[in-house]
């Protein structure tokens, strides 16, 4: 079987979730091309909720994924810490690991207040385009005592407690920190029982709690105990085991689906077997895994023809890798020599196919190995200014570094790298995250060298905030110019609020400022002021922009035209005019000019002046 460098592709998947960054980016943030987002997130509600995870390719902060996520990592750690110290990853890890915690504390206002989840669904993904230039409302959604979800809190105390596992060495007051959350969240889970998207109904049509609480309970009430060592937690996630979900008709435990955002059962099943050594729980565990290799009665989940074990067509890839990472860390437990080895093997073919052994021999982790997608279905890493996800530039112009894509929607190892398919080519923070405790658990027994210089910053594909001239018309004393300030911007994308433009030319003959008079016929900006002297006989117009949003979210929100005239009733001669130089001659195709200046408030970003 081929082995991949394990290493490089742990780092990149690491990478990922500084690219998800919302709010204030703090200083570890690697990813040349994202800036500060979504800063205003909480004010609705008088908190600061900036920060968190954007959950996908969308810019939601969907609390029930991102703690989901933020356990699977940190399980990661907790079971394979050497591994990540070994790898050089830790730093980046607990980077991570800390901002999205950061978010939760804030998240948390109060003992029985959990917000879970800033931006609307709906208006949120009807827009496309970068986090930095956001332009719809982005409301707050909490459970409190009124209206509870024993799901969302309980994960986000798995998610608190499995953190202060990962920081317990080397920053014990943080730790601490974390746990106390954790221990409030769990008994407002315990306390206020119901299904979060009963209250925060936003979340209904994209995170729908399927599966209820009664997983987040066990599930929580495990990384509780794994974080203090307090038998209660032990006793409560053991008495809560009896409510988890079963097959139909049957007292069975389910085992035909998998670990996910939604229902963890599966991994209770491994964790609580590992913990308690009791073969009730290794039998739903094996049951389960058997289901994903070797069939269970004569029902096995779904294999394409190369291998890929195909649970759901939505996001296939992710319940592969999820499977595998418990798969691994049950196997390391495990002493039956048959059982290790199956569910070791299933998971390296599983993550082996999502890095390129696959019939395509194409990876799914973009920018690493062979022939990786570069066109995800992701709002920032597109960079278009259109407002449209086929718009302008066809080609992604950032690479998503570490992204697991959904994969293929079919056991038949078929795929297109289309940013329009977000079954196939979306990503996610949950796609990512037990793929990335699958590639630590991988690189520490097959080993693999992370990048040395990785990652290397971005070159912005051209000009991004510039302008546009042509000749609009042209007389015996005047000259009529059309100009478009463009904002294409995507290193990162940002807004221009305070733009202004000059123009320069020179009078002519005994021609003096106060005989030119200047007009314009078409304006999105402020009327032409001037002329103002720029040296000798050389003046400049000032076209004033301020005010104007302008901003790459969409065709005529990243544009502003201005057709101005400037006029003399002394001589005129427009060939000595500096700016005159280089403009376009056809009306109706302006071309991009260096010799206007724009300037955001006093600063010049684009031109050159005399
Ligand atoms: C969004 C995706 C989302 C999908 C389904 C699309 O419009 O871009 O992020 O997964 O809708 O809700
Ligand atoms: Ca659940
Ligand atoms: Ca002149």
């Amino acid at each position: 079987a081929p082995s991949f460098n394990y290493g490089e592709a742990l780092q990149k998947s690491l990478f990922f979730y500084e690219a998800q960054q919302s709010g204030k980016l703090p200083s570890t943030n690697r990813v040349t091309w994202r800036g500060d987002s979504a800063l205003n997130d909480g004010k609705d509600v008088g908190l600061d909720l900036t920060g968190g995870w954007y959950d996908a390719g969308d810019h939601v902060k969907f609390g029930l994924p991102m703690a989901f996520s933020t356990t699977m990592l940190a399980w990661g750690a907790v079971d394979y810490r050497d591994a990540y110290t070994s790898s050089g990853q830790l730093t980046y890890l607990l980077n991570s690991l800390r901002f999205v915690n950061d978010y939760f504390i804030k998240a948390h206002p109060s003992a029985n207040v959990l917000y879970g989840q800033v931006g609307s669904g709906n208006p949120d993904h009807a827009w496309w385009g970068a986090a930095e230039v956001l332009p719809m409302n982005r409301p707050s959604y909490k459970i409190d005592s009124s209206c509870g979800g024993a799901d969302l809190a309980g994960e986000t105390a798995a998610a608190m407690a499995a953190s202060s596992i990962v920081f317990r060495p080397t920053d014990a007051s943080y730790a601490d920190k974390l746990l106390t959350h954790a221990k409030q969240l769990y008994s407002f889970a315990d306390t206020v029982r119901g299904k979060y998207s009963d209250c925060i109904t936003d979340a209904a049509n994209f995170y729908k709690s399927w599966s209820g609480y009664n997983d987040e309970l066990v599930w929580g009430a495990i990384w509780l105990y794994r974080a203090t060592q307090d038998s209660s937690y032990l006793a409560k996630a053991e008495s809560y085991y009896a409510n988890l979900g079963t097959e139909p008709q049957s007292s069975t435990k389910s085992y035909k689906w998998t670990i996910a955002w939604d229902d963890k059962s599966y991994g209770c099943y491994a964790l609580l077997a590992k913990l308690t050594g009791k073969q009730q729980y290794a039998d739903d565990a094996n049951r389960w895994l058997d289901f994903w290799t070797v069939g269970v009665n004569g029902q096995r989940v779904n294999y394409s023809p190369g291998g890929q074990a195909v649970l759901d067509s939505w996001g296939s890839l992710r319940y592969a890798a999820n499977t595998a990472f418990v798969a691994l860390d049950y196997s390391d437990w495990l002493t039956d020599s048959t059982r290790k080895s199956r569910y070791h093997d299933f998971a390296v073919r599983q993550i082996n196919y999502a890095l390129g052994d696959n019939p395509r021999k194409s990876s799914y982790e973009i920018g690493f190995g062979t022939n990786p997608p570069r066109n995800p279905h992701h709002r920032t890493a597109h960079g278009t200014w259109t407002n449209n996800l086929n718009g302008e530039p066809e080609q992604s112009r950032h690479i998503l570094y570490g992204a697991l894509v959904g994969g293929p929607k079919s056991a038949d190892d078929s795929y297109t790298d289309s940013r329009a398919d977000y079954t196939m080519n979306e990503v996610a923070t949950d796609y990512n995250a037990g793929f990335t405790s699958a590639l630590v658990r991988l690189y520490k027994e097959y080993g693999g060298t992370p990048l040395a210089n990785f990652p290397v910053a971005e070159t912005p594909d051209g000009p991004e905030i510039y302008l546009q001239a042509a000749l609009n018309a042209t007389g015996q004393n005047f000259t009529e110019i059309k100009t478009m300030v463009y904002n294409h911007s995507a290193w990162p994308a940002r807004a221009l609020t305070d733009g202004s433009f000059r123009y320069y030319f020179t009078l002519d003959g005994t021609t003096t400022p106060s005989q030119i008079t200047l007009t314009a016929n078409y304006n999105q900006c402020k009327p032409p002021t001037g002329p103002t002297q720029f040296s000798g006989n050389v003046y400049y117009v000032t076209i004033d922009c301020s005010g104007q949003v302008i901003a790459p979210q969409g065709q005529s929100e990243s544009r502003r035209e201005v057709q101005f005239r400037i006029a003399s009733s002394g001589s005129w001669d427009p060939s000595n005019d500096w700016s005159y130089t280089g403009i376009s001659t056809t009306p109706s195709t302006p071309v991009t000019v260096q010799n206007m200046t724009l300037y955001s408030g006093s600063t010049k970003i684009w031109g050159n002046a005399p």
